[in-house]
């Protein structure tokens, strides 16, 4: 595996920089996205180290989608979504632009486009307020 323990992703796990937090247990870290394509955009991370899915441990997937479950359903109640999209990006030529595995769990309401992917940063205090509703909701 090539891993890359300085990766932005690997920093927040060890908490060396900030982020705005939505859920956290023994093997998986929920938080906003910081350049959101939707209001309520959250990321979430195993803890384990890969680079992606396809060179993770199985061993992963199952705390990470009962993450993703888990944190979808709140993303939906807590923000008033009509759908929620699930992503995950594999390589640089997929999309991928930060190298530790994670998950994207962005709400849709009907007729509201998606911002584009890795587009503008958001104001920490508005990522606040939609972490709050997200935790209201788990
Ligand atoms: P990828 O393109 O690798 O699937 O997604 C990386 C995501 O991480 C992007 O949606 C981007 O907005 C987000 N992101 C990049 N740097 C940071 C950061 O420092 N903090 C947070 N919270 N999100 C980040």
């Amino acid at each position: 595996m090539n891993y890359d323990q300085t990766n932005i992703f690997a920093k927040i796990l060890r908490g060396e920089i900030p982020c705005t937090k939505v859920y956290e247990d023994a093997h998986t870290l929920a938080f906003m996205d910081i350049m959101p394509q939707a209001d309520g955009h959250v990321l979430v991370l195993p803890k384990a180290p890969s680079t992606n899915l396809l060179d993770a441990d199985p061993a992963t997937f199952a705390p990470l989608f009962a993450t993703v479950q888990k944190v979808a359903r709140a993303v939906k109640t807590g923000m008033g979504a009509d759908g929620v999209v699930i992503t995950q990006f594999n390589g640089a030529a997929a999309g991928q632009t930060v190298f530790h595995l994670h998950v994207h769990i962005i709400p849709r309401w009907e007729g509201i486009a998606l911002r584009r992917h890795s587009g503008q940063m958001e104001q920490m205090d508005v990522l606040k307020a939609h972490a709050e509703k997200i935790i209201a909701a788990l």
